[in-house]
C-alpha cells in the first residue's frame, strides 16, 4: 500500500480512523448533488458546511452527526479562517470516521479544496474528493446560455474576478483574457464587474460583446441581467445584483433570448406553501419546485403511534373471519403492513379477505404492497365509499375499518357521517382500528418569518385534516391572513369544502384529486404576480 509522504518526503504515521471526503454541494439546487456526496453526507459522522452549500443537503445528515458551520464565501469575508478550517478538519478527522467537508460548487473550483486537501495530506489523514456541479457551468446553463457552441464559441475560459485588474505575478492577465476568443465565464465578480467589464474593452474585446450576469442560480431566487461588455455594469447596479453571481461573456450569451428555459417554468420564483402530514410531501414538493416554485413544506402533524396498538394485533389476527378490510388513508397501509410485520404475519394474511381502499392514492400504496384492491372509491371520503360499496351486498357483512384518528374515530370531515356510520347504514358489521395518531408538530420560526412577511404567495391544500391542523398550528389569526393574501388551490372538494369552513377563499381546485392533478391546477391558474 501506498502511504502518504510527509513535507520532508519520509513516510507518515498510519493513516487516522477517519477520512475526509470533500464534497461538492453543487450550485444551489439541492437536486444537483452528486449521488455519490448524498451516500458520503447520509453516513456522516461530521459535517463541516460553507455558506454556499444549501442547507437542505443537511437534511440528509443522520440526527447525531457533528455540524460545523464555517461560514466561508468567496465575497462575503470568512467567518472561520482558512487555517483554522484546515485544523478543524484535522481534529475532526481525528475522532471521527467520515468527515464531509461540504464546500459550494464543485471543491476544485476555486474553492480553495485544494489547500484543504493538501494540508490533510502533511497531517497524514486520508481525503478523497467528491465533484460536485460546479456554478461556473451550471450558473449559465440555467441562464440558457451554453458555454461552448460549434460556430460561436470553441473555448472556454473560468477565472476568478476577485482581484484587481494589474501586473502582479500571478494575477489574471485580463489583457490576455480580452484576447483570447471564445467563452469567458468570471466567478467572485460582483463588486469588480465595473473594473472587469473595462479592463476587457481596453484588452481590445468589442464593447458590444454580449455579456450577463447570473446571482443565485439553479435557485428559485435566480435572477439574469444580460447586455454588453460596455453596460453591463450599470444594468447589474440598477437591478441591484448582489453575490453570488457569475459573470458570461461572449457570443454564446446571445442564445439566451431563444434558450431561457429556467424561467420560463409555470411557477418560477412563487413562493408555494404546502400543508402535509411531516415527511409526506416530497412527491408535491419536488412536483412544484419542478415547475420553479420556492416550496415552503410546513409538517403540520406528525405520525404517531396507534392508541392502543394491541386492538390492531388482534384485529389482524383475526382477519380470516373478516369479508372487507377497508383502507382508509396511505398512512393506513403503511401501518397495516409496520403492524403485520410486529405479529409475525405478511401479505399472506389477506388471502380471504377483500380489500378496500379509500381513493385512488390509497389504492396506489396498497398496490405497491402487492394486493391489487377489490374496489376503490373515488374519493377519500365516507360518501364516495359507500357509493362505491354500492354494488355490493354488505348485510351482515363483516369489515374492518383500519384508519387514523380522523376515518376511524371522527368522520373525515366533522360536518359529515364518518365511513363506518355510513358502512353500517349499508348493513355492515363494522369494526375499526385507529391505526395511527396524528400529533401536531410545530412550525419552524424560519418558515413562520416568511409567513409573516408575506411572502407566500400561494397555498396547497391536500385535504381537510391538514388544513385543520395547519389553522392549529399557525393559529387562527395567522392562518386568516395567509389564506387572504395567498392563492388557494385545493385537491378536490373534499378538501375546498373544509376550507371553506375555516374561511378560506378557494381560487382553483383539481380536476383531477391527486398531488399531480393540484400541481397541474395550481401551475395552470396561479395569477401573475403584483
Ligand atoms: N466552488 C464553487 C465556487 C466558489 S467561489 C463552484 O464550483 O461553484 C464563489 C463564487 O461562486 C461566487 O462568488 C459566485 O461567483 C459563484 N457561485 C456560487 N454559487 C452560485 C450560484 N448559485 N449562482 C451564481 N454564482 C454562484
Amino acid at each position: 500500500m501506498l502511504r502518504p509522504l510527509g513535507p520532508s518526503g519520509r513516510a507518515l504515521r498510519p493513516a487516522a480512523a477517519g477520512t475526509v471526503y470533500l464534497v461538492g454541494a453543487g450550485p444551489g439546487d439541492p437536486g444537483l448533488l452528486t449521488v455519490r456526496g448524498a451516500q458520503l453526507l447520509r453516513r456522516a459522522d461530521a459535517v463541516v458546511y460553507d455558506l454556499l452549500a444549501n442547507k437542505a443537503l443537511l437534511q440528509l445528515v443522520p440526527p447525531g452527526a457533528e455540524r460545523v458551520f464555517v461560514g466561508k464565501s468567496g465575497e462575503h469575508g470568512h467567518t472561520m479562517e482558512q487555517d483554522q478550517i484546515n485544523d478543524l478538519l484535522v481534529s475532526l478527522a481525528r475522532r471521527r470516521r467520515t468527515v464531509v467537508r461540504l464546500k459550494g460548487g464543485d471543491p476544485f473550483v476555486f474553492g480553495r479544496g485544494g489547500e484543504e486537501m493538501l494540508h490533510l495530506r502533511d497531517a497524514g489523514i486520508p481525503c478523497q474528493v467528491v465533484s460536485g456541479v460546479t456554478s461556473a457551468l451550471s450558473a449559465p446553463a440555467c441562464a440558457g446560455i451554453p458555454v461552448t457552441d460549434r460556430t460561436a464559441a470553441k473555448s472556454l475560459t473560468i477565472v476568478t474576478g476577485n482581484e484587481d485588474p494589474g501586473d502582479c505575478a500571478g494575477c489574471v492577465d485580463w489583457a490576455g483574457l480580452a484576447a483570447t476568443p471564445g467563452t469567458l465565464v468570471c466567478l467572485m465578480c460582483v463588486k469588480r464587474l465595473g473594473v472587469l467589464t473595462a479592463a476587457l474593452i481596453r484588452g481590445g474585446r468589442p464593447a458590444r460583446t454580449p455579456a450577463a450576469l447570473v446571482r443565485d442560480a439553479t435557485t428559485p431566487r435566480q435572477q439574469v441581467v444580460t447586455g454588453t461588455l460596455e453596460d453591463l455594469a450599470t444594468r447589474a447596479r440598477l437591478a441591484a445584483v448582489r453575490p453570488p453571481a457569475v459573470f458570461v461573456v461572449g457570443e454564446v450569451v446571445r442564445l439566451r433570448e431563444k434558450l431561457a428555459w429556467f424561467e420560463a417554468r409555470p411557477l418560477f420564483g412563487r413562493t408555494v406553501l404546502v400543508a402535509s402530514p411531516r415527511g409526506r410531501a416530497e412527491p408535491l414538493r419536488a412536483a412544484l419546485a419542478e415547475l420553479g416554485a420556492d416550496v415552503l413544506d410546513v409538517g403540520v402533524f406528525r405520525l404517531a403511534p396507534p392508541p392502543d396498538p394491541e386492538a390492531g394485533r388482534r384485529a389482524v389476527a383475526s382477519l380470516g373471519s373478516t369479508d372487507w378490510l377497508v383502507l382508509t388513508s396511505t398512512a393506513a397501509v403503511e401501518s397495516l403492513w409496520t403492524t403485520l410485520d410486529g405479529v409475525g404475519l405478511d401479505l399472506r394474511a389477506l388471502r380471504a379477505v377483500r380489500v378496500a381502499a379509500a381513493g385512488p392514492a390509497t389504492a396506489a400504496v396498497v398496490a405497491r404492497h402487492g394486493v391489487r384492491p377489490d374496489l376503490v372509491s373515488a374519493l377519500r371520503s365516507a360518501a364516495s365509499l359507500s357509493e362505491a360499496f354500492a354494488a355490493h351486498e354488505l348485510r351482515a357483512r363483516r369489515i374492518l375499518l383500519w384508519g387514523g384518528p380522523e376515518t376511524s374515530g371522527a368522520p373525515l370531515d366533522s360536518s359529515q357521517e364518518g365511513p363506518a356510520e355510513a358502512l353500517r347504514r349499508l348493513g355492515a358489521a363494522v369494526q375499526t382500528v385507529t391505526a395511527y395518531g396524528l400529533a401536531d408538530e410545530p412550525t419552524p420560526a424560519a418558515v413562520l418569518e416568511r409567513i409573516d412577511a408575506g411572502e407566500v404567495e400561494a397555498l396547497v391544500l391536500i385535504s381537510g385534516s391538514t388544513t385543520r391542523g395547519l389553522r392549529r398550528v399557525l393559529g387562527a389569526e395567522r392562518f386568516a391572513a395567509l389564506a387572504a393574501k395567498a392563492f388557494v388551490a385545493s385537491i378536490g372538494p373534499m378538501t375546498s369544502a373544509a376550507a371553506r369552513r375555516l374561511g378560506v377563499n378557494v381560487g382553483v381546485e383539481a380536476a383531477e384529486h391527486t398531488m399531480r392533478g393540484v400541481v397541474d391546477a395550481l401551475a395552470g391558474s396561479m395569477p401573475p404576480r403584483g
